[in-house]
């Protein structure tokens, strides 16, 4: 390999995402520069997803793509999909190499080697996954995501992830403040914290998330954290209570509820029922009347009868939420949830979603208009978009403003008018 250009294309998660970052700077170190998809490149990189079957099927049409648009160059799938499926990857003609979770970490060596005949697969068993790949990637100019945990130790019945990225591991807390340190240095200002089960944080060594986010919050030049989804058992009163009283912990959300109704929550092998989901949502509430609350849904989930569904919608309408995350529930091979008998039919999983996206889109919008008139810190993002800037409030608000340049990847804190005409801003 002569010349050194890299295309990578990453699917799925913002995990991913950073991770995809982390790999290419280990590239980067040894000459090789990214370039876009569509130019010529000696290496491909596919960072695959498997959360769902329509994940699995998105992989191997974009590994059947690259291959087509780079048969000569050397082709790593690394990623969910290759580790829980290795020989299914290594059997697409044109891969080069299967990198299963703990390779990740040391790519060169394996690119160094060059192409052989057949993929050379590199993965351990689920179990013995035990490395963690350190990663803070740039989302855009103003944020980026700081990869704080990985792994999981759940095993929610319905899902692989544990299997795919090994048991619940973290980096020190020392580490990861420097590495916010870091990216304020070199300009972000928000960062989004990133993990699989973060809630989990510090049970590989002792520490804990509370103790983590105290910290990341003494970090000069970060004007604001969000953290990105975190397990309603894991919210304790003491972290609540911390972000309403923190310096940059923005009143944000992002809870996972699966299902609204106790039943579906026990087939699902979830850690509680939905009366704690309800006072961890009374508790932010109660501390932070303005804060976002995102909740992730899962929709045909087996065992979920017409009954059990009502149930959990009903249950949905009544929390003071600002928005659903709604998932249509997809078979994995391998997990406990096949054993459940009861199926719900493609058509009745679409109607299920198609009802709690519209109760979704009654909650923002009632959020939104909640906002209407009250000072917010606006986070502006970088563009012109025909006259226009827009960027995220604290509490995790759209807001629209005419385009100013020197607004961009700034705070600005401003009275908020109405609701755009789309529905999907406040104006200033
Ligand atoms: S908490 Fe449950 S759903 Fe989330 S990654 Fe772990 S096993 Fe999967």
């Amino acid at each position: 390999m002569t010349d050194k250009r890299v295309v990578i294309q990453t699917l799925g998660c913002k995990l991913n995402f950073a991770e995809s970052a982390a790999m290419m700077q280990q590239l980067e170190k040894a000459g090789y520069r990214q370039v876009p998809m569509g130019q010529p490149a000696e290496v491909c990189l596919i960072n695959t997803c498997s959360v769902t079957g329509t994940a699995d099927q998105k992989d191997r049409q974009a590994i059947h793509r690259i291959i087509r648009e780079y048969p000569e160059a050397f082709v790593i799938v690394a990623g969910c999909y290759a580790q829980l499926r290795p020989q299914e990857v290594a059997a697409i003609p044109g891969v080069s190499l299967v990198l299963g979770a703990d390779f990740k970490t040391d790519l060169l060596p394996y690119i160094q080697e060059g192409r052989q005949e057949a993929a050379r697969i590199l993965t351990t068993a689920n179990q013995d996954i035990a490395r963690f790949l350190p990663a803070c990637a740039r989302g855009d100019r103003t944020r980026c995501f700081l990869k704080v945990q990985d792994g999981c130790d759940y095993f929610c019945s319905y899902c692989t992830v544990p299997f795919a990225r090994g048991r619940s591991r973290n980096p020190s807390i020392e580490s990861l403040t420097e590495q916010a340190r870091q990216a304020a240095l070199q300009g972000a200002r928000e960062i989004v914290l990133t993990g699989v089960n973060i809630g989990t944080f510090g049970r590989s060594d002792g520490s804990n998330f509370l103790q983590l986010i105290e910290a990341l919050d003494q970090v000069e030049g970060i004007e604001r954290y969000r953290i990105s989804s975190l397990e309603p058992d894991l919210l304790s009163d003491e972290i609540i209570r911390f972000v309403a009283s923190s310096r940059h912990f923005a009143p944000h959300f992002h809870l996972p509820l699966q299902s609204g109704d106790d039943e579906v929550l026990s087939l699902m092998r979830r850690h509680y029922r939905r009366e704690l989901f309800a006072d961890r949502v009374a508790r932010i509430k109660e501390e932070m009347p303005h804060a976002f609350i995102g909740v992730d849904v899962i929709v045909g989930m087996r065992g979920e009868t017409p009954e059990r569904f009502d149930s959990s919608a009903r249950f949905l309408a009544g929390l003071p939420i600002s928005q659903l995350h709604v998932f249509s529930y997809s078979e994995r091979p391998g997990t406990q949830a096949l054993k459940i008998d009861y199926k719900v039919s493609a058509a009745e999983k679409k109607r299920r979603s198609d009802l709690l996206h519209a109760l979704s889109e009654e909650k923002r919008l009632a959020f939104y208009r909640s906002q209407t008139g009250r000072p917010l810190q606006v986070l502006f993002e970088h563009g012109n978009k025909k006259g226009l800037m827009s960027g995220f409030s604290e509490n995790y608000v759209r807001v629209e403003a005419p385009w100013r340049a020197d607004w961009e990847n700034t705070v600005q804190t401003l009275t908020t008018g109405t609701l755009n005409p789309a529905g999907s801003a406040l104006s200033i």
